[in-house]
Parts: C-alpha cells; sequence; structure tokens
C-alpha cells in the first residue's frame, strides 16, 4: 500500500477546535484509518480556498448514469495538478427509504462499497433528504449504481430539473400524532413518478413532503413545492381530568421533555391558553375545565404538544395540501399557501396523482426556465391558478398570512352567524 501525501492545512486545522465534533477530525481519522489520498487532498483543497477566498470546485460537465438524467451531481477540481486524487469528486445521491430507517446490515454493505469505490465520505442525509455519498471519480459511477441497484436494490434519488426524492416523516412508525399514513403515501407517490424522477423534463424542481401533522417534522411547509400536512377538521379530543392532573402539577408538561431545567410549576394560562396563536382557548379556574372554540383553532398543534395526555387531535382527519413554497437567492424564502384545505388521503392514491398531473401539466406549458411552481404562481395570480389551473373556486382559506392577509375580502354584515361574531359571544362567555 503507498503511503499518503499530507498537507499543512493550518487554517481548516482551527475547524477541530471547540467542544463540538469536528469534521475535519473525521476525515483525516478516516483518511489516516483507510489510507485514503482523497481525504488530505480535499482538506488541502479546503486550506487552498480558505487563502484564495475562493471555491476550487468548478463547473464541469454533465455527469450520470446510463438511462437516469439526475441523481449525481458533478464535481472537478481546478487545482488537478496539485491534487490528483479529487481531480473529480462526484456526488451521489442516493433515495432514502420513507422516514429514514435502515437496517444496520444495509447500511454496513452500502459503507463496505463506498469505501472501496468513492471517498468514504457519506452524508446522512442532505437537505433533499437523500442519503449523500460525497466524492468519487467519473469511472466510478456506473459500478456505484450497479452495486447500489443489483446489489442492494436501492435507487438514485432526484437532482436538477425533474422530481426531487420525496420525503416524509417518521409518520406511523413512531409518533403518536400522525394524521394519516404518511410513508405509504411518500412510497406509492415515489414508485409512481419514477419517471419524472430520474429524466428531468419539468422547468425546474419540484418536491414533495409529507407530515404526519402540522408540528411538521419534515418542514414541507417551508420546502416543498407540494406538502401533504396531516390535519384533522373535527374538535380537538379532550380529556378533562387528565388537563386537570396538568395543572396540579401530577403529569409534566410536553411530556417531561424539557424537565431537566426547574421551570416552576406548570401554569396552563401562561403556557397554553396564552401562547394558542388563534386565542380561542379558555381555562375556567372555577369550574377547573378547559374549553376551545374548535371553528377558530389553527391547528398549530402547540396545546397538544405541551398536555399530550389530556389533549389529542380530532378524529376526522386527512390531509391539507399547500403549494409553492421555495428559498430562491433573489427573492427570499417563501412559505407553501393552502391550495387544498382538507383532503382524504385513500391508497392507492389515484385522486392525488390525477391532482399532481394537472398541476405538472400546466407549470410544464407555462413555467418559464428555472421557475419554481411557487414563482409561477406568483406570476400569474393565485386566483387564476385556482380556477384556470386546479378548478377550484377560491376560499377563504386560500390566504396568504392566517387573519391578516386574505385574498378574499368580506363586511361582517355578509357573513351571518359567520366567526367574528361566534368568536366575540364566545369571548363574552369566557372573558379572559
Ligand atoms: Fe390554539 Fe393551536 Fe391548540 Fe388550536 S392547536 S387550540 S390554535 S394552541
Amino acid at each position: 500500500m503507498s503511503e499518503v501525501k499530507k498537507h499543512d492545512t493550518p487554517m481548516v486545522d482551527e475547524l477541530k477546535k471547540g467542544p463540538w465534533p469536528s469534521f475535519v477530525d473525521d476525515i483525516y481519522t478516516y483518511g489516516e484509518k483507510h489510507n485514503k489520498q482523497s481525504s488530505f487532498d480535499i482538506m488541502a483543497q479546503l486550506e487552498l480556498s480558505y487563502k484564495h477566498k475562493e471555491t476550487h470546485w468548478k463547473h464541469g460537465g454533465i455527469v450520470g448514469v446510463f438511462g437516469y438524467g439526475g441523481g449525481v451531481i458533478g464535481r472537478y477540481s481546478d487545482q488537478q495538478d496539485k491534487f490528483p486524487s479529487i481531480w473529480a469528486f462526484h456526488t451521489i445521491r442516493v433515495h432514502h427509504t420513507a422516514g429514514k430507517w435502515y437496517h444496520t446490515s444495509a447500511l454496513k454493505k452500502l459503507c463496505e462499497m463506498w469505501d472501496h469505490r468513492g471517498s468514504g465520505l457519506v452524508n446522512f442525509h442532505g437537505s433533499t433528504g437523500d442519503m449523500v455519498l460525497i466524492g468519487t471519480v467519473t469511472e466510478q459511477l456506473e459500478p456505484v449504481f450497479f452495486d447500489l441497484t443489483h446489489q442492494f436494490h436501492w435507487d438514485l434519488g432526484g437532482s436538477g430539473s425533474n422530481l426531487r426524492s420525496p420525503a416524509c416523516c417518521m409518520g406511523k412508525s413512531l409518533c403518536e400524532w400522525c394524521l394519516y399514513d404518511v410513508q405509504d403515501l411518500d412510497y406509492e407517490l415515489t414508485m409512481h413518478f419514477q419517471d419524472e424522477l430520474h429524466r428531468p423534463a419539468f422547468p425546474y424542481k419540484f418536491k414533495f413532503k409529507f407530515s404526519g401533522c402540522p408540528l411538521d417534522c419534515v418542514a414541507a411547509i417551508a420546502r416543498a413545492d407540494l406538502s401533504f400536512i396531516g390535519i384533522w377538521r373535527d374538535d380537538i379530543q379532550i380529556d378533562q381530568e387528565a388537563v386537570r392532573a396538568y395543572v396540579n402539577g401530577e403529569l409534566k408538561p410536553n411530556a417531561g421533555a424539557f424537565s431537566d431545567r426547574d421551570w416552576g410549576p406548570f401554569d396552563i394560562k401562561k403556557e397554553v391558553i396564552d401562547m394558542c396563536p388563534a386565542k380561542c382557548m379558555y381555562w375556567d379556574e372555577k369550574e377547573q375545565k378547559l374549553y376551545i372554540d374548535n371553528k377558530e383553532c389553527v391547528r398549530c398543534m402547540h396545546c397538544i404538544a405541551v398536555m399530550p395526555q389530556a389533549l389529542k387531535p380530532g378524529k376526522d382527519r386527512g390531509v391539507c395540501i399547500l403549494i409553492g413554497a421555495k428559498a430562491p437567492i433573489l427573492e427570499g424564502a417563501q412559505l407553501s399557501t393552502v391550495l387544498i384545505p382538507f383532503w382524504r388521503p385513500e391508497p392507492p392514491y389515484d385522486d392525488i396523482k390525477e391532482f399532481i398531473y394537472k398541476i405538472w401539466d400546466y407549470w410544464m406549458e407555462v413555467g418559464k426556465n428555472r421557475e419554481r411552481v411557487g414563482e409561477l404562481i406568483q406570476r400569474i395570480g393565485l386566483n387564476r391558478f385556482l380556477t384556470d389551473v386546479v378548478g377550484i373556486k377560491p376560499i377563504p382559506q386560500h390566504i396568504r398570512i392566517p387573519r391578516d392577509n386574505p385574498y378574499i375580502f368580506w363586511k361582517e354584515e355578509e357573513v351571518p352567524g359567520g366567526w367574528q361574531r361566534d368568536i366575540k359571544e364566545f369571548r363574552k362567555r369566557h372573558p379572559a
């Protein structure tokens, strides 16, 4: 085995300091153990980038595997003479499992293959959701793909202007609040849209993300072009006995998650009632009873998260479909907007697939190059998108900022028995 060539990297070595784990330590330790020249060369190239204040990865040609248009991101060094072991350092996106569950034997096999065919560096997981194998040369791409698909029966994820790897939270496999089977919907749509995942034909990227409840653990609302977020439309289930147990200090709030610090006795008014963004909760001290005006509840889950043994989401469950999140450099981040307030997902989800095709057909025809669907909606207006594309009438839930900026306006007298009057009545009956 030939000796590896080490380099001096004083600036990079600074990143070894501090109480947190250091990627520099990890990469050097790995390089020593496996005698990998690439571990030392990428650190040396990084040192050079710090010195020159510019990246030394250059835009190269497009690389990929036969039959696929995405899944590999080409990376070439512009310092190939100095660091020949990383002349190419391509990134491979491996499609993650729904909910990111793996058997250790599968991960061991993957790591062995990657030690052999690549740099040995892996990122679990990239922000798209994929498992990211960082750094290999062009000649190794087809062998890696062959091993992944034939040995492990795994697949590449999406990259470029195609459907990116759909991602979901851990769903019913771990969480009591999951309001629909996120893993099933994620898996079904991933399998159904294989062509869109591997053969870029869109104006730009398109992401699906599935969260089991409004806590939105995969941050779908901020990152996905189409978000599926679990929701209920009836009343929050209340166990008044358990509420009283929280109030009397017999149960720990937040399931004891923050009990490493002494926060003082639980104060339902301060920690729940006053924190409700819809101001639709009322704790009757005399009756020792919690009231919720469910029409007003915006399903933020705060009260449920604080008192999980007392409150549960309602029983009439489904998904809220939102559209258009993005974080473009020029215009800044934009959250999704509600498209369908409630949809009951039923396998094999043919109605959802049809609905998605409708959006894609329009976007592929009218969208400009590198225009996300959210930007298209900004350009043509949500009203037109709803009526012309999706074929639904705009309703009050189609708002950008709840209770602040509706696309639809009405006068109080136009809403007989509307929520404004009811909430006044509720507050009159239950003064804070
Ligand atoms: Fe208020 Fe949120 Fe609880 Fe609804 S879920 S009652 S909005 S705290």
